[in-house]
Order: structure tokens, then C-alpha cells, then sequence
């Protein structure tokens, strides 16, 4: 596999509209999207250069994207749930 860049981490707006524990959520969410931009990023590269193992960043991919479900269904259920959106 072939590393293309390193993450990066992009500021977020601060928001008056939400709680600090749904920041918390928003922000982990985030990150999990940007692991997963990362790693679809990698695997492109990997194909572009003919890498023959560019197929085993599926199993990362199926597996950062079940965390990215995970992290959206818990900043909705907070915001659903305490009301603070
Ligand atoms: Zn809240």
C-alpha cells in the first residue's frame, strides 16, 4: 500500500446552536469523514501506480465507514435526544 499525504486536520466553526458534548460528536465525526477521504485517497494512488494490493484498503474503508455511521447516529441521536440543535 502507498501512503499519499499525511491526515489532515481542518478547523471547525465554532457553533452557538449546539451543546459542547454535541461539538464533541460533530468533531469525531468529522474526523472519522476525514480518515476515510484519507484512505479512498490512498487507495486511488495505489491503483494509479499499479499497486496489485490497492484492494486491501477495502476492509479499512468497510471499517472506517461503519465508525462514520456509528459517530453520525450518536451526534443525532444527542442532538434528537437533548435538543440542543
Ligand atoms: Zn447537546
Amino acid at each position: 500500500m502507498t501512503a499519499a499525504r499525511p491526515p489532515i486536520s481542518l478547523p471547525v466553526a465554532r457553533s452557538t446552536y449546539f451543546c459542547p458534548v454535541a461539538e464533541t460528536y460533530l468533531l469525531r465525526f468529522g474526523a472519522i469523514v476525514e480518515e476515510l477521504l484519507v484512505l479512498q485517497e490512498q487507495q486511488f494512488v495505489a491503483l494509479l501506480h499499479g499497486d496489485v494490493s490497492a484492494h486491501q484498503f477495502d476492509l479499512l474503508i468497510e471499517s472506517a465507514n461503519e465508525r462514520k455511521r456509528s459517530a453520525k447516529d450518536a451526534y443525532l441521536m444527542h442532538l434528537e435526544q437533548h435538543g440542543c440543535c
